[in-house]
């Protein structure tokens, strides 16, 4: 037996077989008996880390993703125990593994003791879980003082909205629409994401559904983009940056959001804003979107809510104005965070200058509640931060209106939120 500690990503445990990289691209040989696969790899694009989700796959340890790396959140999104910082031996191939997530510790070839041990503890997390959603899952989440918090669920893909519904989220705060279009081999039809995204509002029940358009670009690239490699693609033709330059792939996926808007409460959400101008010229985009659906006499809901994402130093300056012109806010903290303290999230070397605490962050994120009130629009913290339960109090102190978090985080923090006792 073996036992190496490295970087939580995610808590939980899972038991299963290792699954190794073993030649070039996507050579993970998967085990041939019935166990799960566990992903041990250097790290996973977040191409692969959606493919995987759809594999069965229990659990992934990497060596070098940061913990708001795109594949951290995937991971996240899908529930899967993970940890980084960890280093592969090839000689793991097809041995049993344990991951722990909660004490970020892999366990290779564990005795039995070990796995008598992790199964007692896989049992006690069951019935706590089972606690949670008998007492929370179709509660309601009020402070004791009367303050009313949304939760909502962020997704990736349209197979989440199972997790969603299970955790009683009451909403989708963020459905990241690029994952659908890393998984296709070319530009998907209108008519399919129109499919997917009616589906998903139909499954809500009335509930709203955010549904952001694309953010293609840093480390989310599908080819067909054409979009080639860039000095610093984190600061390079990203979102609504492309969707702007190329309006006729832009107005595609706009028609479907647009047209999915009849069969549910769905608002549109725009990232990567950095001015009014780019959201002014979204919104006529969006009005003559909705002119043309209209003669052709295809239903939508005109008064559909748009927002944008917060997630520059820009937008957070431009906040006040920013809020005069849209619906609500979403503050975006992991780029936020990023953009705010020049810190690459991909980078792992970065560990404690990429400070989620750090006032500059703060300051900004209640700056921009404070200016949406004004205008009388609400807002949501998403990104890891809108989790992060040590802030939650906080941000209820400061107004936010919703917060947007992975499903399986959904019943931890109304729970946390119902037992609170804030004073405004
Ligand atoms: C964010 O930046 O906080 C966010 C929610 O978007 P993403 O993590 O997809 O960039
Ligand atoms: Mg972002």
């Amino acid at each position: 037996m073996k036992k190496i500690t490295g970087i939580k990503i995610n808590d939980g445990l899972a038991f299963g077989t290792v699954c190794i990289r073993e030649g070039p691209e996507d050579a993970f040989r998967f085990p041939e008996s019935d166990t799960p696969p566990i992903i041990l790899s250097e790290n996973l694009t977040p191409n692969e880390t959606v493919r995987f989700g759809q594999m069965g796959v229990k659990a992934l340890v990497v060596t070098g993703a940061t913990d708001t790396s795109h594949t951290a959140i995937l991971a996240r999104t899908m529930n899967w125990p993970a940890v980084s910082g960890i280093k592969i031996d090839p000689a793991w191939a097809h041995k049993t593994a344990i991951v722990d997530g909660n004490h970020a510790t892999l366990i290779i070839d564990p005795d039995e003791a070990a796995r008598r041990y992790y199964q007692r503890k896989q049992a006690e997390a069951e019935e706590t879980k089972n606690t949670l959603l008998r007492a929370y899952k179709n509660k309601k989440t009020v402070t004791k003082s009367g303050k009313e918090i949304k939760l909502y669920a962020n997704i990736s893909t349209p197979s989440d909205i199972s997790d969603v519904l299970a955790n009683g989220a009451e909403g989708i705060g963020n459905f990241k629409t690029e994952f659908m279009y890393l998984n296709s081999p070319d530009y998907p039809e209108e008519e399919a994401l129109f499919q997917a995204y009616k589906k998903i509002a139909g499954q809500m029940s009335g509930q709203k559904v955010v549904i952001r358009t694309f953010d293609i670009g840093t480390d989310k690239t599908a080819d067909y983009f054409g979009i080639g490699k860039e000095e610093n693609p984190a600061l390079g033709y990203r979102a609504i940056r492309i969707g702007l330059d190329r309006p006729e792939i832009f107005k595609t996926q706009l028609r479907a959001i647009i047209r999915a808007g009849a069969y549910g409460k769905v608002a549109i959400m725009y990232p990567m804003i950095i001015s009014v101008d780019e959201v002014l010229s979204i919104k006529k985009l969006v009005a003559r979107t909705m002119d043309e659906l209209e003669k052709e006499g295809i239903p939508f809901d005109r008064h559909m809510e748009q927002g944008i994402m917060i997630e520059t130093p820009a937008a957070v300056i431009m906040s006040r104005e920013l809020a005069q012109i849209v619906d609500f806010f979403s503050i975006g903290t992991n780029d936020l965070i990023q953009y705010t303290l020049a810190a690459d999230r991909q980078n792992p070397k970065l560990g404690s200058i990429y400070n989620p605490y750090h006032p500059a962050v703060l300051r900004s994120i209640r700056y921009v509640v404070e200016n949406a009130h004004r205008a009388g629009i609400w807002t949501s913290v998403s990104g890891e931060l809108g989790a992060d339960s040590a802030m939650t109090e906080t941000f209820i102190k400061w107004g936010i209106d919703a917060l947007a978090a992975p499903p399986s985080k959904i019943l931890p923090l109304r729970k946390k939120i119902c037992e609170m006792n804030e004073t405004m």
